[in-house]
This record gives C-alpha cells, sequence and structure tokens, in this order.
C-alpha cells in the first residue's frame, strides 16, 4: 500500500513509524515539506529510505511570509529525483493564517512552478472551493485534490479528470457525504493518504496518526465503494504510481 499525503518531519518516531508502516504493508509513503526548510528535512528523509518521496512547497498558511527566495529556493529542491511533486499548495479561508491576497498570489506561483516543471500539484483547500477552482481554471497540469472534504468540488474534478485522495475524515461515523462521494470517483482517479500527524482514521481516532493507519482508510474506502481491499490497493498504487511516478 502506499500513502499519498503524510508529514514525516512532524513525528517525533519517524523512522519508527516508517518501520511500523513497513510491517502494515505500507511499502511507500509521499512526505509533504511545507516550507524550505521544511522541504529540505523531506529531501533528507527520501534520500535515507527507498520507499520515502517528497512532494515540496510552501503552505497557503505560511504565504504571509513567503519571499521570491523562498521560491527560487524551491525550484532548486523540486530538481531532486524524489521531489515528485508540488504542494501542498491552494487556499485556506477556514483558518486565515495568512492574508488572502498572499494566498493568491503564492497558489499562482506555486501552479506555474508544476507547470513548468511537468510535475502534480497537490492542492490543500479549505472553505475556498469556487476561489480554488477559479485558481485551477487556467491549470492543465496533473491535479490531486489532498483530504477530499468538498463534495461541491467533485462534479469539476472528475470532468477534469483530477485525482481525488481521501483522508482519516472519510472513515468517521457522521461523513456519509465522503464516502457516498468515493463511490463516484472512476477507480483511475482514487487515492488515499493519512495526513500524517492529523486526522487519524475511526479504529485509532484522537491519536496522533502515522503512515501505517492508511489501511483503515483504505478499509472504509472499499466498503463503500462495494470493493475487495486487496483489488483497490492494487489499483491505488497503480494510480499513484500514474500520477507521481513513484
Ligand atoms: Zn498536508
Amino acid at each position: 500500500m502506499i500513502d499519498t499525503h503524510a508529514h514525516l518531519t512532524s513525528l517525533e518516531d519517524t523512522d519508527e513509524a516508517i518501520r511500523r508502516a513497513t510491517d502494515a504493508g505500507v511499502t511507500r509513503i509521499l512526505t509533504v515539506g511545507t516550507n524550505v526548510d521544511d522541504c529540505r528535512r523531506a529531501l533528507s528523509l527520501a534520500e535515507r529510505h527507498d520507499g520515502v518521496f517528497a512532494i515540496l512547497g510552501i503552505h497557503p498558511h505560511d504565504a504571509g511570509t513567503a519571499t521570491a527566495e523562498d521560491l527560487a529556493a524551491l525550484r532548486e529542491l523540486l530538481a531532486h529525483p524524489k521531489a515528485v511533486a508540488v504542494g501542498e499548495t491552494g487556499l485556506d479561508w477556514f483558518r486565515d493564517y495568512a492574508p488572502r491576497d498572499d494566498q493568491r498570489r503564492l497558489f499562482a506561483a506555486e501552479l506555474e512552478l508544476a507547470a513548468e516543471l511537468g510535475k502534480p500539484v497537490v492542492i490543500h483547500t479549505r472553505a475556498a472551493d469556487d476561489d480554488t477552482l477559479a485558481a485551477l481554471a487556467g491549470h492543465s497540469g496533473t491535479v490531486v485534490l489532498h483530504c477530499f472534504s468538498a463534495p461541491r468540488m467533485l462534479p469539476t474534478a472528475l470532468e477534469r479528470g483530477w485525482y481525488v485522495s481521501f483522508a482519516g475524515n472519510a472513515t468517521f461515523p457522521q461523513a456519509v457525504d465522503l464516502r457516498l462521494a468515493a463511490t463516484q470517483v472512476p477507480r483511475e482517479r482514487i487515492l488515499a493518504e493519512t495526513d500524517s500527524p492529523y486526522l487519524a482514521p475511526q479504529p485509532v481516532r484522537g491519536r496522533r496518526n502515522e503512515p501505517a493507519n492508511v489501511v483503515h482508510t483504505l478499509a472504509a474506502l472499499a466498503s463503500a465503494r462495494a470493493e475487495e481491499p486487496g483489488e483497490l490497493e492494487r489499483q491505488i498504487e497503480q494510480n499513484a504510481e500514474q500520477c507521481f511516478g513513484v
């Protein structure tokens, strides 16, 4: 199994968590860097572990302090052979940690970078569905909607062939709408992730999350889609290979 979105640098026991993931059958992990320093740490983990790859970006929460030098550094880091995608990037009107204009500018710059480098872009969007869709309207590269939580965006996502990645929140009892959305995503576009250390899935809900737990999200998705978990697992691995080239 593959965990397509984790923040390994936010775990205190990263090496042990990677080992527990391997024991649980999670042999590949895409770890996400959220600022230049964190991206460097993500890449050094990817260098030390065969099954770890890096998604590199400046998070919308950090948009207020991101400089042109940061973007230049990000471009250089993305040349690393284990840097597989740009992100997470997007708009967050829920937390509003950074001014909206700064978030818009940074999102546009990271989309441009993804287009220039021919890499997929991993999208974080919260309470900003319409503005996120508007920003993506002119982007023709590969798009992944990470931690999918906005069923309103699904019709556009499906029409445009974007990947839809489900996290632990899709396993929560009240998340009927997310599991319904999961049944509507075509086989070749569905992904699963943990977003570790956040959003631990149902059986371990409330605890610190780690990549091994992606198996619980996989099980919930398979059950919602009335598919055999092993088959969905193989399909998701194929999708991740296709999307990220891992
Ligand atoms: Zn994330």
